[in-house]
């Protein structure tokens, strides 16, 4: 079996944050990616409120990110976490989809996964029409009639990306008005080919191979769109069922832990997107990741004595 000091699941900001500051901390930790590196800042080009990077682009951020985690000595490993239990013994034991691993700390810094619409012929035609982001996908529908699901900043964020590059996007909301922020939606009301579809929602999605129509229920009563793409953005939501029987997670399913990122279980972390927390952003990840390794550190070096040799370095080094 594997073993390392810090075992992080997941490569985003609060996961690659944490692997800094753990390897400069002197610990040896292993970071555990499901997918591409990065997290959900990858499907963004154009960042605005980083402190001190102003307009950087989602890739150059995630890729600038793993680079300084991999040379400080992070091993990222491309394996999904399947299994975690704790043993007697303090240490955690995992299952991944690349084998097995003890640890004897962890952090989870799995971030959110994106809300599903949860209608009929959704599932169907996930990836044959129906998409989650427009930054990945929209492309494929150039010059074509789509629509975005959703009355928030993301979802008024891809209408306007979309609009550049299709010939129609409807924008389907089930309020009257939108919740994004208001430069945002005065860009959209502004943008002649994005059709506002108010107080509205997607009862079913239908085609043949790929998708051709969606039926939406309207104030005036069900009427068919057709479109070739779907993008639905209508939030995220956490996937923390793994570690519902060691942790206590609130009725959102998230984490609950505070600022030191610290849970109901000794010895495991939750930074990032999948604690509660009023603002789920960058600046709030990499803090998370930062203070959870810190926290980590202090956890290891008071409960494995085998470590206690080190800490003297770990001292020094934060
Ligand atoms: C389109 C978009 C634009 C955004 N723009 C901005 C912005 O401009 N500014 C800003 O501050 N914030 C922005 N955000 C929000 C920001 O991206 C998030 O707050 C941030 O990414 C959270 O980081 P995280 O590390 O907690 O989670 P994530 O970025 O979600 O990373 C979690 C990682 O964990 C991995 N993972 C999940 N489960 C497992 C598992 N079982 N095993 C292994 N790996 C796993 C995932 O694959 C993922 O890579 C944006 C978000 C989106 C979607």
């Amino acid at each position: 079996m594997r073993e390392t000091d810090l075992l992080i699941v997941g490569a985003g900001t609060a996961g690659l944050t944490a692997a800094i500051y753990g390897c400069r901390s002197g610990l040896v930790c292993v970071v555990l990616e499901k997918g591409m590196f990065g997290g959900q800042i990858v499907n963004t080009t154009d960042i605005e409120n980083y402190p001190g990077m102003p307009g950087v682009d989602g890739v150059e951020f995630a890729n600038a990110l793993h680079q300084q985690a991999e040379k400080l000595g992070a091993q990222i490993l491309f394996e999904s976490l399947e299994e975690i239990t704790k043993g007697e013994d303090h240490w955690f034991y995992v299952k991944t989809s690349g084998g097995a691993f003890r640890a004897k700390a962890v952090i989870v810094a799995n971030g959110a996964e994106h809300r599903k619409l949860g209608c009929q012929g959704e599932e169907t035609f996930a990836g044959r029409g129906v998409s989650y982001c427009a930054t990945c996908d929209g492309a494929f529908y150039r010059g074509k009639e789509v629509a975005v699901v959703g009355g928030g900043n993301t979802a008024l964020e891809e209408a306007l990306y979309l609009s550049s590059i299709c010939e129609k996007v409807h924008l389907i909301h089930r309020r009257d008005t939108f919740r994004a922020h208001q430069k945002t939606i005065q860009r959209v009301l502004s943008t002649p080919n994005i059709i506002p579809h108010y107080q509205s929602a997607v009862v079913r999605v239908e085609g043949n191979t790929k998708l051709q129509s969606l039926i939406l229920s309207t104030p005036e009563g069900e009427t068919t769109v057709a479109v070739a793409g779907l993008f639905v953005a209508i939030g995220l939501a956490p996937q923390n069922q793994l570690y519902a029987l060691l942790c206590q997670l609130d009725e959102n399913g998230y984490f609950v832990a505070g600022e030191d990122c610290v849970t109901s279980c000794e010895g495991l972390y939750a930074a990032g997107d999948t604690r509660q927390k009023p603002l789920r952003q960058l600046v709030t990840a990499a803090s998370d990741g930062a203070v959870a390794a810190y926290m980590a550190g202090s956890y290891i070096g008071g409960t494995f004595s085998q470590w206690d040799a080190r800490g003297s370095l770990y001292q020094r080094l934060f």
